[in-house]
């Protein structure tokens, strides 16, 4: 509570509810010796625009109380008591990335598009009211990803329906216009709601004593679990939206039947207010994460109950590689631009082009600019990204040919190496991509 101003905070590790504890505009940095780039933490750290560096050994031991410490979370690198040559270089490196900024501002209504007129819809995940500022600033289609439980963990708890549905109106007015993708609740594995898991663990559910959170009573297993809960949601959701469109996805499905069960207590809902003679919205589109792997072996008939589906590579890869995302030991086990992982995000797009369903992609990968080049070349259509990722991956998309990528990844087709990322970075150096 009583940070001092401009203050660096230092820890082991921390939790999305325990960084946003902070005032955040004391924060000027935070450093972790654990953590990882797709850790909650961090996602939560980007979105509040706190630089954030996870995996730095012994820093507790290293820095004193008070010491001035330049911290670089681009490149990963901590000064402690830096020399004076040191804070020169860093001012005019902060120079030019501020002038690189204002390049990527005057693309803002500049279209995604790449020198082969390929158009990329680029969209933001946003996490707090606060994000939605960033929406217009970043020039995003739209928000691909609103993560809602976020908001509550900061609060501590999810609110009853209609406050709820104040905060899902309040995003849509500051969208203006644009179109918000809300994901219903994602709680527990690391977003633990410290009030949700009190009541949980009276009723026999004790989330904390879990040995694989991530794999264990989270998201929509909660929901369809507590059907209350999911109810109230969609129903703010509802009424949020009465008269416009409303786009909502659920995370962590892992079989058709739970997509059907949800979407259904979605339908009841639009049923019930419908009788009432309460204003519905105009559209509705549901949409499903794939997050869980199982879930890419029932596309077929998933496609026919969703309207949309969206990637959410950060969980989908950490269960595919079964390496846990928040773990800085493992953090560099496996690339997300394995040739194993591309094929698998490859072959998702050619069956949704087939029926035509919208496909996204709005894990972290998204916003690094060399990762998403490769998720172009794989026919990604749509991304949804950190906002002050838009202006770098737009760069990129703006001096691709996406033909010619795609020719690439092809003739890469038998490679069986860790990882495309040299050879994709050449591809990129080559033909002048902007990474
Ligand atoms: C993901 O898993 O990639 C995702 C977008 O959701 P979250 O990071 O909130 O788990
Ligand atoms: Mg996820």
């Amino acid at each position: 509570d009583d940070l001092p101003q401009d203050a660096l905070l230092i820890a082991r590790n921390m939790g999305p509810a325990e960084l946003l504890d902070y005032d955040q505009s004391r924060l000027r940095a935070v450093v972790l010796e654990e953590g990882s780039a797709t850790a909650h933490v961090t996602i939560v750290a980007k979105a509040l625009r706190i630089p954030m560096l996870g995996r730095v050994e012994r820093i507790l031991e290293r820095a004193e109380p008070g010491d001035p410490v330049i911290v670089d979370a681009d490149t990963g690198f901590v000064f402690i008591r830096p020399g004076e040559d040191v804070e020169e270089t860093f001012a005019t490196s902060m120079a030019a990335r501020n002038s690189m900024q204002a390049e990527f501002a005057a693309l803002r209504s500049e279209p995604a598009i790449t020198r082969d007129g390929v158009e990329i819809s680029l969209n933001v995940n946003a996490n707090l009211i606060f994000d939605m500022a960033h929406l217009g600033d970043a020039g995003a289609d739209g928000v691909g990803l609103f993560r809602t439980e976020i908001p509550f963990l900061v609060q501590g708890d999810v609110p009853p329906v209609e406050q709820q549905a104040k905060l899902y109106s309040e995003v849509l007015a500051r969208a203006h216009g644009r179109p918000v993708t809300f994901r219903t609740l994602d709680i527990g594995g690391d977003k633990a709601m410290p009030a949700f898991a009190q009541a949980a663990s009276a009723e026999g559910n004790d989330i904390g004593a879990e040995e694989n959170p991530a794999m264990g009573w989270r998201s929509l297993r909660i929901g369809l679990d507590r059907p209350a809960l999911l109810r109230n949601q969609l129903r703010a959701l509802l009424q949020a939206t009465a008269g416009g469109d409303l786009k909502v996805m659920f995370p962590m499905v892992s079989e058709v039947a739970e997509f059907k069960a949800a979407r259904k207590i979605l339908d009841i809902e639009v049923a019930r207010m419908t009788e009432r003679g309460s204003q519905v919205p105009g559209r509705i589109d549901v949409g499903a994460m794939i997050e869980v792997p199982i879930l890419a072996w029932q596309i077929d008939p998933l496609l026919k109950v969703a309207d949309f589906v969206s990637i959410g590579s950060n969980d989908l890869l950490q269960f595919l590689f079964a390496s846990d995302r928040g773990s800085p030991r493992i953090a560099d086990r496996y690339d997300p631009l394995s040739p194993a992982g591309l094929n698998f995000l490859g072959q998702l797009v050619e069956q949704c082009d087939a029926t035509q369903t919208p496909i996204s992609l709005c894990g972290e990968m998204a916003g690094r600019p060399l990762d998403a080049m490769a998720l172009v070349g794989l026919g990604f259509r749509t991304l949804s990204m950190a906002p002050s990722s838009i202006g770098p991956v737009k760069t990129m998309i703006r001096s691709l040919s996406a033909g010619d990528l795609k020719r690439y990844l092809d003739s890469l087709q038998d490679v069986a190496e860790h990882s495309l990322r040299e050879k994709l970075r050449e591809f990129a150096i080559d033909h002048g991509v902007m990474i």
